[in-house]
């Protein structure tokens, strides 16, 4: 099936397609636009005329159209669930397309309710000063191929709440399912305010170039993010940039191992471990390593892996080709230096880009898969002795989005998360996101953060008004 651009309000033709193939079958799903630079200045330039309208429209409205929004993905969330799972992978159960659009709709509704009001911040004999929370014009919005719907609703939503108009380019691994949505959701907003092109990497250079998109909001690797920073500096654009991680979990020595095994799991493997956030390192305590190592591989070898659609399923195949050879080649690499295989590791010939859920024991730092963002299947397991030096290496890293600790003393897991130099950091649990919580990297994570009141803040720029 041939898919459209989606331009000031009407489908629009390009000349140029990409095949896009099921990553679980090999098979042609369908045919991806490819925009041309005249496309993309076609859509910023609807989005630059709707923004004069829908910057001004009431704020009940903008809520109201926000909410109708939701209400329509939960009308066609077994559609867009199917194509996910077809295009991404993830299974349509478990943590996978219908939670997906769960998240889409739930992410939506709340930020929908959020205000932004008008603050007093000085009222005396010496004057009245507020504090106004502006739009700032045409946002262009950059996402990947792991979460692209939610994290596209993650984009468009708060900046159309806050009355800017959007641009929205997906990953070409992923692009249909993102067309197929911003079609559906954009058609109950006035023309131009949520326009959608698609194409190769060269689009989201042109349009962190681009001297009519104010912002840009992109979600995805450290080293695109340093090149979208690079390509807007010239026409200084707000940034707001959600990057890789290489998250660390620390087990203390207290834990009961069967009792954290699913929490663990889940942590590392959500999404076939395709998750900025996932549990990337995982540190255990040499007390209890053999204990903690057993009880997790008990639990990993009875989850299934298959294709999506059987709904049996909690996990899918690697997304694309390049990832499954780098997370191939970063376990290869791990046994070479002598890790121990506890599960997985072990790759069946396609079709698709299957790779079993992997376990390595006796692997450390220095070691790439402990050192890289491995970005799926495969759990390096690292022990220590002492808490200060697995602190000190869990921050040994450029990013810094998320940590956990697992512990049965809370308040001494409280001290130690505070140590982690991570954006979000969990006490016995991995990688729980929420709407009203804001979420966002330190160091080579990221600039900014998403999600209530501070996420919104970043669509607007503040006018002080004196009186
Ligand atoms: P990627 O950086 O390769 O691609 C992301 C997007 O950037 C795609 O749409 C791509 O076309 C576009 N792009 C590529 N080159 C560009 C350029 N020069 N200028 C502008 N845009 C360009 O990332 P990916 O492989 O799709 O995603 C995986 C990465 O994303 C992982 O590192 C993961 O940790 C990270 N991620 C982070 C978060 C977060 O919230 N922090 C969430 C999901 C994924």
């Amino acid at each position: 099936m041939e898919y459209n651009l989606y331009i000031n309000g009407a489908s629009v033709a390009t000349e140029n397609h990409m095949d896009i193939f099921n990553p679980a079958t090999g098979e042609l799903l369908g045919k991806c636009p490819v925009a041309t630079k005249q496309q993309l200045d076609d859509a910023v330039a609807a989005a630059t005329d709707a923004f004069k309208g829908w910057s001004v429209v009431s704020d009940a409205d903008r809520k109201a159209a926000c909410h109708a929004i939701g209400k329509l993905l939960e009308e066609h969330a077994e559609e867009l669930a199917r194509l996910l799972t077809e295009e991404q992978g993830k299974p349509l159960n478990g943590v996978g397309s219908r939670f997906e659009l769960g998240g889409c709709q739930a992410w939506t509704h709340f930020t929908a309710d959020l205000e932004l009001p008008v603050e007093v911040i000085q009222d005396n004999d010496e004057g009245h000063v507020e504090l106004h929370r502006k739009p700032l014009g045409v946002v262009g919005s950059i996402t990947p191929w792991n979460w692209p719907l939610m994290i596209a609703i993650w984009h468009v939503i708060p900046a159309i709440r806050t009355g800017n108009t959007v641009v929205i380019k997906p990953s070409p691994f992923t692009p249909l399912s993102t067309l197929r949505m911003i079609e559906l959701i954009s058609g109950i907003l006035p023309k131009g305010v949520l326009n959608v092109v698609s194409g190769r990497d060269e689009l989201g250079q042109w349009m962190s170039e681009h001297e009519h998109i104010q912002k840009i909001v992109f979600t995805g690797s450290c080293a695109t993010g340093g090149k979208i920073m690079a390509s807007a500096a010239p026409t200084l654009k707000r940034l707001t940039l959600e990057l890789g991680g290489n998250d660390a979990g620390i087990v203390l020595p207290d834990v009961d191992a069967k009792a954290i095994a699913e929490g663990l799991f889940w942590g590392a493997f959500i999404n076939g471990g395709q998750t900025c956030a996932a549990l990337k390192r995982l540190y255990v305590h040499e007390d209890v390593y053999e204990d903690v190592c057993d009880a997790l591989t008990e639990f990993a070898r009875n989850m299934p892996v298959g294709n999506g659609l059987d709904e049996n399923m909690v996990l899918g195949p690697i997304q694309n080709e390049m990832q499954y050879n780098k997370v191939k080649g970063l376990v290869e690499a791990a046994v070479a230096g002598g890790a121990r295989v506890l599960l997985g590791a072990n790759p069946q010939e396609g079709p698709g880009y299957f790779y079993p859920t992997t376990l390595l024991a006796d692997v450390s730092d220095g070691t790439r898969i402990v050192d890289e963002e491995q970005f799926g299947p495969a759990l390096p397991i690292i022990k220590y002795s002492d808490i200060d030096d697995a602190i000190a290496r869990a921050n040994a890293s450029d990013n810094g989005l998320g940590g956990s600790i697992w512990s049965n003393d809370m308040d001494k897991a409280k001290v130690l998360a505070s140590r982690l130099e991570c954006g979000s950091v969990w006490i016995n649990k991995h990688g729980m996101i929420q709407p009203n919580v804001p979420f966002g990297g330190v160091k080579g994570s990221g600039i900014g953060v998403e999600f209530g009141v501070e996420g919104l803040k970043e669509y607007t720029t503040i006018q002080a008004v004196f009186s």
